[in-house]
C-alpha cells in the first residue's frame, strides 16, 4: 500500500501539514524535468536555483526520516514530463493512491487534472498551506465588479489577519504611506551592498549544459549568490529586517546608477518556491517595528506589509479568476516585436541599459525597474505583450507564471484592459530623472520630445496617448495629457509622431 506525494519545485514548504510525521506507507516524489526548463527561455540562475534548491529540501526530508523518490535531470529513467514519471512510479511502486498539492500554475493544473482522470487508483489534492487567500477569494470579494481595487482587497486583508490594526482601525488612523514612499537617492545616501551568499554550483550548471538546456544570462558557477534553503533564506529576511527595512519605503520606487537592489528584500525567489511563508515574513518585519525601533517608522513596514499581503495575494486572486482567458489578452492590439537589447543589454539608453545588465548578470531587477524601465518602455513602443511576457518569464529568478504574468500583461502593458490597473503605467523621461540619476550620464536629451538626440522614452509617450486616444480619452485619470497635448501646435505633434515612428524602426539600435 504505497501512496505517492507529489512535490512540485515550488512547494518546498517544510511546515507543510504533510511533513508533520513521516509514514512508512508514502512516498514523495521530486523530479527535475524538460518541460519545467523548457517552457520558456529561463536564466541560467533561475533554473540553478530551482534545481538547487529541490535538491536540498529533498535531503532535508530525507534527514525528517521521509521516504523521497528524486529524479534528477540526466537520470535514465526520467521520462521528463510529470505524467511520464508519475505513470512510470505507479507501476513501479504498485501504487495504490496518488496525491498532490494544487500548484500554482494554470498549465500545471490542467497537466495534473488530466493526468488524474487517466489513473485507475485514487487521486486527491490538498492545498499548498502557503497562501493567506484561496485561489477564488478575490473573485468572490470583487464579484460583479470589473476593475479590481488593490487598495480595497488590502484592507480586507489587514482585517482578517489583524496586521498593523487598532481593533478594526488601522494603526495610527491612517492605512496607506504610498506617497511618503517615493523619494529619489541623494549622492549623500549610502546603498546597502547587498547580502550575496557565494556556493560553488559547477555541478548543477555542468548538468545543464551537458543537456542542452537553452538559457539566458550570466552566472558566477562558484559563487552563486542565491538563497536556495530555508536557512539562507531566513538569513536573507534577517539582513533585510536589519539593514534594508530603515529605508525599504522610503526608496522603494527609487533607481540608480549605484545599486541593483538598493534596500529591496530580494526575498521574492525564497517567498515563491515556499522555503518562506508570506505571514512569517510580514510578522517578522512587523514585530521588528513594534519592538520599539528607532531606525524604523511606519511607513517603512507599511510599505513592504502592502506588497505581500497585498499585491502578491491579489495578483494570485486575479490569475485564477481569469486563466486562461488573461494569457491571451492584448487589449491594445500591440504586436511591435521586443527590441533586441532586450536579451543583450546593448543600448545607448542609460536606464534600459542598467535594468537589462543587472537582469542578465543577476536574475534580478526591482519593481520599479521592471515597471517603469522595461516595461514601460515595452508598452510605450507597442510590444506584443506574449514576447513581453516571455522575456519576464524567462529572465527573472522569482518568474512563476501567476506573478509573472499578472505583473507584465496586466500591471506593466495594460494588455488585460484594465482589471488590474485603472489606466496604463507610462511616463516620459521626466518620471524617470525625478526617481534616478540615469539621465545625467545618458546619450540621450531627458527633456527634448523630438530630434536625434531627444529621449526615446518622451516621444513614445506623448504618441502613446495620441495612437490610443479612443481608449483613453475619456478615462478621468488621463485627462491631464489630453489636455497638454491639444494644447500642442500641429507641427509638434507631428515631430513627435514622426520621431516615434523613427524610434519603432530602428528600436534595434536606439
Ligand atoms: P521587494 O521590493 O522587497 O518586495 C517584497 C515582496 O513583496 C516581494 O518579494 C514579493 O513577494 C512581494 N511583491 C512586491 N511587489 C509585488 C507585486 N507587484 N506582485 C506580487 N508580489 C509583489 N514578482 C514575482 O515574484 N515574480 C515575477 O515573475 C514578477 N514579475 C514582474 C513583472 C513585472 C513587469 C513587474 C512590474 C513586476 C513583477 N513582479 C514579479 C513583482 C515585483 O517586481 C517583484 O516581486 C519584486 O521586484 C521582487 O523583488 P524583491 O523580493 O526584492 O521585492
Ligand atoms: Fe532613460 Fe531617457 Fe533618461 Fe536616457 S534620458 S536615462 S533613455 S529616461
Amino acid at each position: 500500500m504505497t501512496t505517492l506525494r507529489l512535490v512540485l519545485g515550488d512547494q518546498l514548504h517544510i511546515g507543510h501539514s504533510w511533513f508533520s510525521e513521516a509514514q512508512e506507507d508514502v512516498l514523495y516524489v521530486m523530479m527535475e524535468i524538460r518541460s519545467e526548463t523548457d517552457y520558456a527561455h529561463h536564466h541560467i540562475q533561475k533554473i540553478v536555483a530551482f534545481f538547487a534548491a529541490m535538491r536540498a529540501f529533498s535531503k532535508a526530508l530525507k534527514e525528517q526520516g521521509h521516504n523521497v523518490h528524486y529524479i534528477e535531470l540526466d537520470a535514465p529513467e526520467n521520462q521528463q514530463t510529470i505524467t511520464g514519471n508519475i505513470n512510470t512510479l505507479i507501476k513501479e511502486h504498485a501504487a495504490t493512491r496518488f496525491e498532490y498539492m494544487l500548484p500554482d500554475e494554470y498549465r500545471v493544473d490542467q497537466e495534473l487534472k488530466t493526468l488524474c482522470q487517466h489513473i485507475d487508483i485514487d487521486s486527491s489534492a490538498v492545498e499548498s498551506e502557503h497562501f493567506l487567500t484561496t485561489r477564488n477569494e478575490l473573485k468572490d470579494f470583487f464579484k460583479g465588479k470589473k476593475t479590481y481595487l488593490m487598495e480595497s482587497f488590502y484592507r480586507n486583508m489587514r482585517k482578517t489577519y489583524d496586521i498593523l490594526m487598532e481593533g478594526d482601525k488601522p494603526v495610527t488612523g491612517r492605512w496607506n504611506y504610498d506617497a511618503e514612499n517615493r523619494k529619489k537617492l541623494k549622492q549623500k545616501d549610502n546603498i546597502v551592498s547587498p547580502k550575496l551568499f557565494s556556493k560553488d554550483v559547477s555541478e548543477l550548471v555542468d548538468l545543464i549544459e551537458a543537456e542542452g538546456i537553452k538559457t539566458i544570462g550570466r552566472i558566477n558557477r562558484v559563487a552563486f549568490i542565491w538563497p536556495t534553503t530555508r536557512e539562507e533564506s531566513l538569513e536573507l529576511l534577517d539582513f533585510f529586517v536589519e539593514q534594508c527595512l530603515p529605508s525599504f519605503g522610503r526608496f522603494q520606487d527609487a533607481m540608480t546608477d549605484r545599486g541593483w537592489s538598493l534596500y529591496h528584500s530580494r526575498l521574492s525567489f525564497s517567498i515563491n518556491v515556499k522555503l518562506l511563508h508570506p505571514l512569517e515574513v510580514v510578522e517578522r518585519v512587523v514585530e521588528s517595528w513594534q519592538g520599539g525601533r528607532e531606525d524604523v517608522d511606519l511607513a517603512q513596514v507599511e510599505g513592504f506589509v502592502r506588497q505581500i499581503i497585498g499585491w502578491r495575494e491579489y495578483m494570485r486572486g486575479v490569475y485564477w479568476a481569469h486563466m486562461p482567458s488573461y494569457a491571451k489578452m492584448n487589449t491594445l492590439s500591440h504586436t511591435t516585436p521586443l527590441p533586441s537589447f532586450y536579451w543583450d543589454a546593448n543600448t545607448k539608453m542609460a536606464c534600459m541599459k542598467q535594468a537589462i545588465h543587472q537582469s542578465l548578470e543577476h536574475a534580478y531587477a526591482h519593481h520599479i525597474q521592471r515597471l517603469m524601465v522595461t516595461g514601460n518602455f515595452a508598452l510605450l513602443l507597442g510590444c506584443d505583450p506574449d514576447e513581453v511576457d516571455a522575456w519576464y518569464l524567462g529572465i527573472y529568478i522569482d518568474a512563476l507564471e501567476w506573478v509573472e504574468i499578472t505583473n507584465t500583461r496586466g500591471m506593466s502593458q495594460f494588455a488585460d484592459g484594465g482589471i488590474v490597473g485603472t489606466k496604463p503605467y507610462v511616463s516620459s523621461a521626466n518620471y524617470i530623472n525625478k526617481m534616478s540619476d540615469h539621465c545625467k550620464g545618458c546619450q540621450y536629451d531627458h527633456k527634448a520630445r523630438h530630434g536625434a538626440k531627444s529621449c526615446p522614452f518622451n516621444a513614445l509617450y506623448w504618441e502613446f496617448f495620441i495612437r490610443h486616444r479612443e481608449a483613453f480619452a475619456h478615462n478621468p485619470r488621463i485627462g491631464m495629457a489630453y489636455r497638454h497635448i491639444d494644447k500642442m501646435s500641429d507641427d509638434e505633434q507631428q515631430a513627435i509622431v514622426e520621431r516615434a515612428a523613427y524610434i519603432r524602426e530602428h528600436r534595434d539600435t536606439l
